[in-house]
């Protein structure tokens, strides 16, 4: 028996927006998901493919949309559920991880720190490792968004995916080869600070940043995974990267148009069509995929707002 963990989520025609820009944008709403982020859908599967496995107890490291995303899958199915974030992880993330039942382990200051505290855990019998964002479930789970919209447009001539690590846009390149998208070009997005996926664009070759500098932490992958790469460069794939604060200005805009306050990751891809940036010039029908994120309170994004107008 498999339960679907994610939602179908709305698509919403932005009247306003194509009106200004003389242009059709769509936004796919997965900030509608359950946790908030398109994270359940790629990591929900992942956790089911384990249960059917035999699993009986999920790990991940994450103070993010990935870690809340497991402790939603490992609720919904009655799986224990461990949760390693860094001591940068905030209280308001905590406690939201924690009221779905997991157990959240504090360790370390970075991701990486937390990271080898989660494999060190799974060794343990009947425990498995989520990873994130890199591995073939979690973007077969993904190109689910592409199905969806599928049925609710007809292709457009253009996708903007935000990417961390590139799980998301694994999933949407999956997405648009077995819907048979052909004529659709994909557009990722990122933070200057968060742009490993531009820059291995630019350079050919999988990088690795130095480090991540913005306040778009669920882009902040300091290396996409293999296969994002070479989906990027054998498509059509254009890549951009905006400031925070372009990045912020997307969310206040689309917070003002429908009602919906989302992360920075998530205004990096907003900001194309709320800025009419170079990238879109060429396309007339643009399909937004709003990732969401739960990780930004009203208070935090007041805050933002003041630091970077
Ligand atoms: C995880 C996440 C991303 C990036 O997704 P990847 O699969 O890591 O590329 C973007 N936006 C939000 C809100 C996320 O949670």
């Amino acid at each position: 028996m498999t339960t679907r963990l994610h939602s179908k989520t709305p698509l919403f025609y932005a009247h306003q927006l194509s009106d200004q820009l003389n242009k059709k944008i769509y936004f796919k709403m997965d900030c509608h998901q359950p946790t908030g982020s398109f994270k359940i859908r790629g990591v929900g599967k992942r956790c089911q493919e384990a249960v059917e496995q035999g699993y009986e107890h999920f790990v991940i490291a994450s103070g993010g949309n990935a870690g809340l995303a497991t402790a939603y899958a490992g609720w919904k199915m009655g799986i224990q559920t461990t949760v390693v974030v860094p001591t940068t992880t905030k209280e308001f993330m905590r406690a939201k991880i924690a009221a779905l039942g997991a157990t959240v382990k504090v360790f370390g200051d970075a991701w990486n720190d937390a990271n080898v505290f989660a494999q060190s855990l799974v060794k343990k019998e009947n425990a498995i490792y989520i990873p994130p964002f890199d591995h073939p479930t979690i973007w077969s789970g993904n190109a689910s968004v592409i199905d969806e919209c599928d049925t609710q447009m007809t292709p457009p001539d253009a996708v903007i995916v935000a990417v961390g690590g590139g799980g998301y846009f694994c999933g949407v390149m999956e997405g648009l080869l077995r819907n048979g998208w052909k004529n659709t070009k994909v557009i990722t997005a990122e933070t200057d600070g968060a742009a490993s996926m531009k820059k291995a664009m630019e350079q050919h070759k999988l990088i690795t940043l130095d480090k991540i500098d913005s306040i778009a932490s669920s882009l902040g992958a300091k290396r996409v995974a293999k296969q994002a790469f070479e989906y990027g460069i054998k498509k059509e794939v254009l890549s951009y990267a905006v400031s925070d604060g372009q990045a912020l200005d997307a969310c206040r805009l689309f917070l003002n148009e429908t009602g919906n306050l989302v992360e920075p990751a998530c205004g990096a891809a907003l900001s194309a069509v709320y800025h009419n940036l170079e990238v879109i010039q060429e396309v007339d029908s643009i399909l937004v995929l709003v990732c969401g994120g739960s990780g930004l309170s009203l208070e935090q994004f007041n805050t933002y707002l003041t630091q970077y107008s």
